[in-house]
């Protein structure tokens, strides 16, 4: 290994090498910090995706209750509505 670097200096002593390899390093951690930051991102975009779905599903489960419950009232007031014809024929004799 040669004494003298690039810059006609001791390599040693040489300050624009110590600049280089600062910068060498911060370059690789500013690229490793954008790489964890576009990691983050993703991750963010999909549990908001997931987020959003799940209202979704949750709207879609609250039409399905009112319209069960829809269901279910109708199908109680035919019934009552039974009840009330059978009620009727019983007092004027056509049903026991
Ligand atoms: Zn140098």
């Amino acid at each position: 290994m040669s004494l003298e670097c690039e810059h006609g200096q001791l390599a040693r002593a040489c300050n624009i090498c110590e600049y280089e390899r600062e910068i060498a390093e911060l370059t690789a951690r500013v690229e490793e910090l954008e790489a964890a930051l576009a990691e983050e991102r993703q991750r963010t975009r999909l549990s908001e995706a997931v987020i959003r779905e799940n209202e979704e599903l949750t709207k879609e489960n609250m039409r399905l209750t009112q319209s069960r419950d829809e269901w279910k009232r109708i199908a109680m007031e035919a019934k009552a509505r039974v009840e009330d014809l059978l009620q009727d024929m019983r007092e004027i004799g056509v049903a026991e």
